[in-house]
């Protein structure tokens, strides 16, 4: 066992701040990483805050992890001390349903354990994630890095990267579609990226217009500013696909408005309450409103080497974990240039 610092919440009224917790020993299959950035999601706000109901505490929250292998177990063959690794959303899960043998362990029909807010397969033993020094986890779970990329770019990857790599992948978005994204925040941010480079005509539909030079930036070829009617209805009946991923309530009629006939729209953001939608919106034109939850391990990987491959990082603030709040209340604002993540050399 050995002691690490770490920032953690001790309910959902109390702001982050200095606490200690334990690291397990590490067991044959275990790498221990010495974390050195680790990114912020907006979800790290909505359970730090308990607006999912479902919250844990003490809790640390992050789950877009990157840092250097400190030590290894005896049987671990991925990785050796010195190599960057890194870890996701998930850091283990039942291994033996169907969908972790299909690669997706999120949906692991047993119990899969997520980075933090959870319990690890003993069903007892809370999970910590990555606003401390150090984390423990299999090697089946741990992620290789590219020494070519930014490694502060690297980490939102973990979670704003897979979230919006996947649904891209799965719904097979490339040339010759029409795709909005919704929100440019953390995932809106990385959709442009991945929507653009696998050769989709990419919108961004965003609060903000302050975000339009950014958006073009990114590699989005038009801008709309949901606000303003008149763009929106120059794009009525428009995209073949929408990724949402907005994290506070709005208007999803709205955007289900602007699919083509049989267009989807895939929500990845997870405003705390049901979705209002209208049957109208969907049974005009055959409409499909779908979701997507981050992504499994091999896929993960995938998305990690192609990013290496095309020289994808994220956009990032890098900020002292001190300034953790201040960075929250950025962005509930949608004041965020397009992850913040954090330097653990400060805490
Ligand atoms: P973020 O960086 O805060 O970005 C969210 C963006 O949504 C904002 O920048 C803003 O973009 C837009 N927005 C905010 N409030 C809005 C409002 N009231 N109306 C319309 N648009 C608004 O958040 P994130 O880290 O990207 O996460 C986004 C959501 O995805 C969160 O709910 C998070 O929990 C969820 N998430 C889901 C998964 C998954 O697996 N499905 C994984 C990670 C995160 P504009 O300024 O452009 O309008
Ligand atoms: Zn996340
Ligand atoms: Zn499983």
């Amino acid at each position: 066992m050995a002691t690490v610092k770490a920032y953690a919440a001790q309910s959902e009224t109390t702001p982050l701040a200095p606490f200690s917790i334990s690291r397990r020993a590490p067991f044959p299959h275990d790498v221990v990483i010495n974390i050195l950035y680790c990114g912020v999601c907006h979800s790290d706000i909505h359970q730090v805050r308990n607006e999912w109901g479902d919250s844990i505490f003490p809790m640390v929250p992050g789950h877009e992890i990157v840092g250097k292998v400190a030590e290894v177990g005896a049987a671990v063959k991925k990785f050796k001390k010195g190599d960057m690794a890194a870890v996701g959303c998930l850091v283990d899960s039942c291994r033996t349903c169907a969908n972790c043998s299909d690669g997706l362990e999120q949906f692991c029909e047993t119990h899969s354990v997520p980075t933090y807010n959870g319990y690890e397969m003993d069903r007892k033993t809370p999970t910590y994630g990555g606003y401390s020094k150090m984390i423990v986890v299999d090697e089946a779970f741990t992620l290789k890095v590219s020494d070519k990329l930014d490694l502060a770019g690297t980490a939102p990857l973990l979670c704003a990267g897979i979230t919006t790599y996947s649904p891209l992948r799965h719904w097979k978005v490339g040339k010759g579609d029409k795709v909005a994204v919704a929100g440019l925040g953390g995932l809106g941010h990385m959709g442009v990226k991945f929507a653009a480079a696998f050769g989709a005509e990419v919108t961004v539909l965003s609060t903000s217009a302050s975000k339009e030079h950014d958006a073009r930036r990114l590699g989005a070829h038009h801008f709309v500013v949901t606000s303003n009617q008149q763009q929106m209805k120059s794009v009525k009946r428009h995209f073949n696909f929408i990724l949402n991923t907005v994290s506070a309530p709005h208007d999803y009629d709205q955007l289900l408005g602007l699919l083509k006939t049989n267009g989807t729209m895939v929500v990845v953001g997870v405003p705390p309450d049901a979705l209002p939608v209208s049957a109208f919106s969907l049974i005009a034109g055959r409409r499909s409103l779908a979701g997507s939850l981050i992504g499994g391990i091999k896929e993960t990987q995938e998305m990690l080497d192609y990013c290496a491959q095309h020289g994808i990082t994220s956009d990032v603030e890098v900020i002292r974990i001190q300034d953790i709040e201040t960075a929250y209340d950025r962005m509930i604002r949608g004041d965020v240039r397009y992850r913040f993540v954090i330097d653990l050399n400060s805490l």
